[in-house]
């Protein structure tokens, strides 16, 4: 016992745990990557299918219509900075104001009233026909 403790010096443990620290991270890294990357192809497979499904099926809407919104605006997602954003409305020129920096062009009551995207300005009544 009491020879083992003189053999190994500070230095010398530091540089084995330091050194064994170092290769056993290299190897958790090599084990958790594959994982990791797994993990994110099969979220991305899931969540690009039930996207495209719903853009499919429209389950939402009633919500959707009532949010006078085409379905690609209403499904996807949109990345936006956080941060009260200010926007006129294209056609009645009213500001509008949105939590977020996702604005969309028109305000809720010139978009429903010409059956348009509140979001993007596409004529939700031509969408419809092309669906069919
Ligand atoms: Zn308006
Ligand atoms: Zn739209």
């Amino acid at each position: 016992m009491q020879r083992a403790a003189a053999e190994f010096s500070p230095e010398l443990v530091e540089q084995a745990t330091s050194a064994s620290r170092s290769r056993l991270q290299k190897a958790l890294d090599a084990v958790h990557a594959p994982v990791q990357h797994e993990r994110f192809a099969v979220y991305e497979r899931r969540s690009r299918l039930k996207l495209a499904q719903s853009l499919q099926d429209d389950p939402q809407r009633q919500r959707r219509v009532l949010a006078s919104m085409c379905r690609p605006c209403f499904y996807i997602v949109r990345l936006a900075g956080a941060a009260i954003t200010h926007q006129p409305c294209m056609l009645c020129d009213q500001n509008q104001t949105y939590p977020s920096t996702a604005t969309d062009v028109l305000c809720l009551p010139c978009a429903t009233a010409r059956h348009l995207c509140k979001r993007c300005g596409a004529d939700l009544r031509a969408l419809q026909e092309a669906a069919r």
